[in-house]
């Protein structure tokens, strides 16, 4: 599932090459992509509109339209954006025809991923983009915000990392990698971190997060960027799908565990689930 890097690379590679141009034709073969407005409408809104921007917000692709209209994209579990299809593709779900000459295509073998074209004042039909927490490189997510959001809650520290209105943007792999840099088990309660643990923990998501981008994402089965490529950060994993392997710290071998309907993969002995006595 592409996470923060992976659609941050996806909007990098297609957005000097869409900014500006118009849209032309919308064919949308699976009704099910359109969220908002039905299906015929989408197209109806979009069709004539030019592209002014095209952003990442969370794992959301937001790309604004001429006319205050704005077109935002969910791949989900394994929707592509792509300029190029690949030879004897067949889970394309829509195009868009653009004047520059740029045919827009959206793939998705799973037929999960999610479209809203929508007006202002028509936010309430946007789900959980309306409930997005901070940006996990921007300087609202820090120790404090994670400390306060923390507070009370007794759901785990992992569960509570893929809550988009936590942080935006995480998603498996990150978490888990994210988890492991800061030494902290994924299945501690979140209320049990300490300001420090919070600290750790604030910084490891964007040390992780960071890393990612600047390795184009993490490249696992469907995620291609926006121009066909893949992402190189899945050599620089340290437990993200390498349970039963060992540990590239310690050597100890890396375990599985299933929290919050996920799967999680940590070091027993880089994460302790319960503070040793005497640790301070
Ligand atoms: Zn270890």
């Amino acid at each position: 599932m592409p996470e923060l890097p992976e659609v941050e690379t996806i909007v990098g590679d297609l957005a000097p090459l869409l900014t500006g141009a118009r849209i032309i034709r919308v064919q949308v073969w699976d009704p099910r992509l359109v969220r908002f407005p039905g299906a015929e409408d989408f197209n109806r809104r979009l069709t004539g509109r030019i592209i002014r921007t095209m952003t990442r917000r969370g794992k959301y692709v937001v790309v604004e339209l001429d006319q205050g209209l704005t077109w935002l994209v969910h791949l989900r579990m394994t929707g592509r954006l792509l300029t190029r299809l690949e030879p004897g593709e067949r889970h394309q779900r829509a195009q868009f025809t653009l004047d520059n000459g740029v045919n827009l295509s959206y793939c998705d073998l799973r037929r999960f991923g999610d479209m809203w074209a929508f007006w202002p004042g028509e936010e309430e039909h946007l789900g959980g983009f309306q409930t997005l927490g901070p940006e996990p490189l921007g300087e609202e997510y820090n120790p404090d915000w994670l400390l306060a959001a923390f507070a009370g809650r007794k759901a785990a520290v992992k569960a509570l990392l893929l809550n988009q209105s936590i942080v935006a943007g995480l998603g498996n792999i990150y978490a888990d990698e994210a988890l492991f840099l800061a030494g902290i088990h994924p299945a501690r309660s979140g209320c049990s971190l300490t300001a420090e643990e919070c600290g750790t923990l604030a910084a490891a998501v964007k040390t992780v997060i960071a890393g990612a981008i600047a390795g184009r994402g993490t490249t696992f089965r469907d995620y291609r960027s926006g121009l066909g490529t893949v992402g190189n950060y899945q050599q620089r994993l340290q437990v993200y799908g390498r349970a039963g392997e060992p540990c590239f710290s310690c050597g100890e071998t890396l375990e599985r565990m299933r929290i919050g309907g996920r799967t999680s993969v940590f070091c027993p002995r880089c994460q302790l689930q319960v503070r040793q006595a005497g640790e301070i």
